[in-house]
């Protein structure tokens, strides 16, 4: 019997990995040009953090976490509150008084398998925390543009404000009002949250819901006045950077712990409308969590969505990670030489290869290929002898023989340059 891997959970194998590591350097590049620092999180939390922070009545909190019942802790379903936690944990407010933080890795929730859906996703997540400018929505807001922009992924930014806490208790009772009136047109779980959160009814994407809510009163004409201005000068931040979004008075999103601005990036390139990412401001929620009273915003970008999208683009090159030189030693003597020559020429920095096999030229070549080996240095027993040996470049198989190496003209990150080859202690050349 086989053992596979558990239904929702997924390996990345190479072939689909390096859009994985592209996804991922573009990120970090990106994340680094605004100034933000990695902070990497445990994956295990205790429970009580996710229901502090998400919110009791969530779906996420209500049913797809995956939680040690008998230990009380749970296994991240995302990334935010164990990021908060953590900042709260080690005093980072302190060090700092606005901190610009990121992070990539595996969340867990337990729904229902489906394309691009996992039990075992990952995404990438960036929160500034420690200040109320709308400058720094804006700039968030971009930054999540430009990534996905420079990921060549086709996206529109729809944002709302939600308002605060001084705004948003009387708005509740609005839709309160306009839903109950509704409810029997509604989907079971709006019927069932109606009471316990109205707004999540006005965000459902059940079409029946949909049109239910058509009508519905917005939090955007309830704003109070700070929470209007906010949301002004957050607009007028992002024209000045030249980042197109629309509003959507209906989104809300999923989470609890959301103020004021919320924005999603929408992709049409699925089949149905779906988020690419989602985020927003919570000024709140650090205060909740046992933290300084400090306010924050923050997204997270769904990878799995991203690589899809990547896969589905007819024009997208894997750029697969070859290696700077193939080094085929033809017979024992020269396999031998070879053995050492590749170690040297891996502490010199190069990406490097051989066949242990003992394999005829031709194997040896096709190998070379394989592995997207940027040179073939060649070497029999008499080259040994003669002390000289063949450097083939296979992208123009143009070949040179004795100690000439020819310009390095490949689009390899790493170029064997013919220094690297004299320190590697290559006596053979002449
Ligand atoms: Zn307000
Ligand atoms: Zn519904």
């Amino acid at each position: 019997m086989k053992i596979t891997a558990l239904n929702g959970f997924k390996d990345i194998v190479p072939g689909e990995v390096e859009l994985w590591q592209q996804v991922e350097d573009t990120a970090r590049d990106i994340f680094a040009r605004f100034n933000f620092s990695e902070i990497r999180m445990p994956i295990l939390e205790k429970t009580d953090l996710f229901a502090r922070s998400i919110g009791e009545a969530t779906d996420i909190v209500e049913k797809e976490m995956y939680t040690f019942v008998d230990k009380q802790i749970t296994m991240r379903p995302e990334a935010t509150a164990s990021l908060l936690r953590a900042y709260i944990q080690h005093g980072l407010h302190v060090q700092k008084p606005v901190q610009r933080l990121f992070t990539i890795g595996p969340m867990f929730r337990h729904e229902r398998p489906q394309k691009g859906r996992l039990r075992q996703f990952h995404q990438m997540d960036a929160e500034v925390l420690g200040t109320p400018n709308p400058r720094v929505d804006a700039e968030v807001m971009a930054m999540g543009a430009m990534l996905l922009k420079e990921l060549g992924i086709n996206v529109s930014l729809e944002m709302n404000s939600l308002g605060c806490p001084v705004c948003r208790p009387g708005f509740r009772e609005t839709p309160l009002t306009f839903i109950e009136d509704r409810k029997d047109a509604l989907c079971d779980d709006c019927a069932r949250r109606s009471k316990t959160n109205p707004l999540r009814v006005l965000d459902c994407k059940n079409p029946k819901c949909r049109e239910q809510v058509e009508e519905a009163p917005s939090i955007l004409e309830h704003l109070c006045n700070d929470c209007d201005e906010h949301f002004e000068a957050v607009q007028k931040g992002l024209q000045q950077l030249g980042v197109q979004y629309s509003l959507n008075k209906f989104m809300v999103r999923g989470l609890d712990y959301y103020t004021r601005t919320t924005f999603e990036f929408i992709t049409k390139d699925l089949g149905a409308q779906a988020a690419v990412g989602a985020g927003g401001r919570y000024d709140g929620l650090v205060e909740k969590l046992g933290g300084p009273k400090v306010p924050g915003i923050g997204f997270a970008i769904g990878m799995e969505r991203l690589v899809l999208l990547l896969q589905q683009q007819e024009e997208t090159e894997i750029e697969p990670n070859g290696i700077d030189i193939f080094v085929a030693g033809l017979g024992e003597k020269a396999s031998e030489f070879a053995f050492s020559l590749v170690h040297s020429l891996r502490q010199q920095g190069m990406h490097t290869a051989m066949d242990h096999e003992g394999r005829s030229l031709k194997s040896q070549m096709k190998q070379a290929n394989k592995v997207h080996a940027g040179y073939v240095l060649i070497i029999g027993e008499n080259e040994l002898d003669q002390g000289q040996a063949m450097l083939r470049n296979m992208e123009n198989l143009a070949t040179s023989h004795g100690w000439r190496w020819p310009g390095y003209q490949g689009r390899r990150r790493r170029c064997p340059s013919r220094a690297a080859l004299f320190c590697a202690g290559f006596k053979l050349w002449k």
